[in-house]
């Protein structure tokens, strides 16, 4: 085993957090699972496969501390009676088994709450409506209720330490309650809580006072801050109000997590609008007003970078969420000198998806990420192969990639065949979109993993035919061939292929990636919602040319909603001035016009255009696989066993369902599924 380069040192120094003790720095700071209560065993799973893999410290997302505050229908946890107490300490038990501290990040989410569950009346500092849109208001809390909140706060924090417990939040963090006291844009009371940053800060001292006396002894006492919420002067601001915070409390709790915030899509920005360590601007003060250790965020992959960030007196921590999700072996791996086999994060926010549609976490890097306990999936360890059978993967996209690489570490012998001369499929033309260069990192990740075994062929300039696969008779045949745009224009909301009289000027993704010529302007029509339609017109857009997005949705890029980036997405095309048109499906495509139908009324017009990209469906690249069934005869002689469809060529989807599809049929061959 190679050893720990001695640059890196540092990040495995012993640290300090008010009584207890981090066996190194790196600290998963809390982080959505999608799990929550309803799923104590898996996400104990998840979060001790964390500490498994070095992180010294392992948070819970957040928990909440009473029925007041109830995020349903999205997955939290709750520390509200004895069974949840008894629930939690299977986590804590898991993280304890491997040597790391438990922090648990309790919570009271106010106004953002929803309480459709508990159906309990809504509170917030104000009288306002709720965040998300409901008919039901929030009832400003009056001073028993202040009082009731402190309680519930302190009776969670006891239940924490019961459970087992090293870290217990207080939580004033993106927009939830204590945060919502502290900002002048939600606290409106003319009480001691409000007005002056004095008052609005008392809630947040308390609570912290509160905690401490409560567990203290025992248990360090973490606040979690955001220092600016990205609303301007008239928010909390990181060089204003939100230091005058930290340096009115600097020595109270025994660690500082800050970030921004205001809202989650801030604090975990997808790297198509921030770069690794983009926080630190805005908290980088921090560790100058206070002698507590401070942890923060920044999708950090890089060791040198976290050794800078300790070096340079930014953090005492390398805080990380996604990063830790990607590759929950991150620590381990710089451990044992391994820290070229990091999985880095692409930073595509799949793993927000998840929470956001209420499912377990995934994500499009580590295709065990979520299944630990439902599956037994274990990222690191995999059952050995279960036959001597050789192996054909035909496509070296994201499913081909992982099917050779999962099929190469379970020992089989794998021959990779790809018709281009570069690896990646898909991924090679979409990493050179506008901000996603990072997702490259899925291809290239599995590439050098694939170049340690030597049990994997890669061939290169291989478009295989189905005699060509006859031919080399493996018993098995991955087929990851992918898929390909639709041209008639039937997507989600498009259920008839539209009449089109030309197709001169009528391009799909792969025409634009295959370099066609498109003259401007240009009109592109969305009916797939993705990421795809919003990134060429921003690529259209920055060459210059005049841009249309026309979908039949009410917004760009609907379901990037998902990946907290539809917001960024939108804001960014309009200041580009990429005309938006609204509630449109397409109709027809004639030499100079456009004819659109309006969802709501019917009513038909026209528009006319030059240039127009479809982005709708995908179709799955079948012909290897039809070729291979009408032979299907021949297979036994050739001494094929199997021919099966992973990937974009089995349904089109997500990388992230690509490679999770191929995970598991590599795994599974000559194995129970799992
Ligand atoms: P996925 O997301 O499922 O991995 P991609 O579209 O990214 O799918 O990748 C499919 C890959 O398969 C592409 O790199 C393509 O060049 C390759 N491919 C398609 N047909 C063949 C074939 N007959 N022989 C070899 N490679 C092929
Ligand atoms: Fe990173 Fe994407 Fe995985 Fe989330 S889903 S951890 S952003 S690679």
């Amino acid at each position: 085993m190679s050893h720990r380069d001695p640059r890196f040192d540092i990040l495995f120094d012993e640290v300090a957090i008010g009584p207890v003790n981090a066996p190194n720095r790196f600290y998963q700071t809390p982080h959505a699972t999608g799990m929550g209560y309803t799923k104590p065993r898996a996400s104990a799973a998840l979060r001790a496969l964390k500490a498994e893999g070095g992180w010294g410290v392992v948070c819970t997302e957040y928990c909440s501390i009473h029925p007041s505050s109830d995020d349903s229908p999205y997955a939290f946890l709750s520390m509200w009676d004895n069974d949840d107490e008894k629930a939690l300490t299977l986590t804590v038990e898991g993280i304890h088994a491997h040597g790391s501290l438990a922090g648990i990040e309790l919570w009271h989410g106010g106004s953002h709450s929803c309480n459709r569950l508990t159906r309990e009346p809504m509170l917030a500092p104000s009288d306002r409506s709720a965040i998300f849109i409901q008919p039901g208001q929030v009832r400003a809390m009056d001073k028993t209720d202040i009082a009731d909140f402190r309680d519930w706060q302190r009776q969670a924090a006891l239940r924490a330490k019961r459970a087992g417990f090293d870290i217990i939040y207080v939580y004033a963090g993106h927009d939830y309650l204590p945060f919502q006291f502290l900002s002048p844009l939600t606290n409106q009371r003319a009480d001691e809580y409000g007005g002056s940053l004095v008052n609005r800060v008392r809630l947040l001292r308390e609570m912290i006072e509160d905690t401490k006396e409560a567990v203290g002894d025992t248990c360090a006492v973490a606040v979690r801050l955001a220092v600016d919420e990205l609303q301007g002067a008239n928010g909390i601001v990181h060089d204003g109000d939100g230091r005058a915070v930290i340096e009115m409390l600097a020595e109270l709790p025994d660690l500082w997590d800050v970030n921004v915030a205001g809202d989650l899509g801030n604090d975990s920005k997808s790297s198509r609008f921030s770069a690794e360590g983009f926080q630190e601007d805005y908290i980088a003060f921090v560790k100058k007003v206070t002698t507590r250790p401070v942890v923060s965020v920044g999708r950090f992959t890089s060791p040198d970078r976290m050794v800078s960030q300790i070096k340079r007196g930014v953090q005492d921590f390398i805080g990380a969420a996604r990063p830790s999700i990607s590759d929950p072996f991150l620590p381990r791996k710089i451990a044992e000198g391994r820290e070229d086999e990091i999985r880095e994060c692409i930073g595509c926010n799949i793993c927000r998806s998840s929470n956001n549609e209420g499912v377990p976490l995934r994500c499009t890097q580590n295709p065990t990420m979520g299944e630990e306990w439902r599956r037994g999936w274990h990222p690191e360890f995999i059952p050995s192969k279960g036959s001597d059978a050789r192996v054909l993967v035909v496509g070296a996209g994201p499913a081909g990639l992982e099917a050779a690489l999962t099929l190469g570490r379970r020992g089989y012998n794998v021959t990779l065949a790809e018709a281009s001369r570069d690896l990646g499929g898909r991924l090679i033309n979409e990493s050179g979109l506008p901000g996603l260069n990072n997702w490259m990192r899925v291809a290239d990740h599995r590439v050098h993993m694939i170049g340690k075994h030597n049990n994997i062929e890669i061939y290169r300039e291989s478009n295989l035919t189905a005699a060509d696969v006859l031919e080399f008779g493996a018993e098995h045949v991955f087929l990851a061939t992918g898929s390909s745009w639709r041209r008639d224009a039937i997507g989600h909301m498009t259920e008839a292929a539209a009449t089109i009289e030309t197709h001169d000027r009528v391009f799909t993704p792969n025409d634009i990636f295959a370099g066609k010529a498109v003259a401007g302007p240009v009109t592109i029509y969305d009916d797939e919602h993705y990421f795809m339609g919003g990134a060429l017109a921003e690529r259209f857009a920055k060459i210059g040319h005049l841009v249309t997005i026309m979908t039949p949705h009410t917004i760009v890029s609907a379901w990037t909603e998902m990946t907290n980036e539809q917001f960024f997405i939108q804001k960014q095309l309009m200041e580009l001035d990429v005309q938006l048109v609204f509630g449109k499906k397409l109709k027809s495509i004639s030499e100079t016009q456009i004819t659109s139908e309006c969802i709501y009324t019917s009513r038909q017009s026209m528009h006319d255009y030059v240039s127009i990209v479809l982005v709708t469906g995908r179709i799955a690249e079948r012909s290897l696989y039809d070729d291979l069934m009408k032979i299907s005869a021949d297979w036994p002689q050739a001494g094929i066993r199997s021919v099966r469809c992973i990937g974009d060529c089995l349904v089109p989807s997500s990388i992230a369902d690509a490679v999770h599809n191929a995970h598991r049929a590599a795994r599974e061959l000559d194995a129970p599924k799992s």
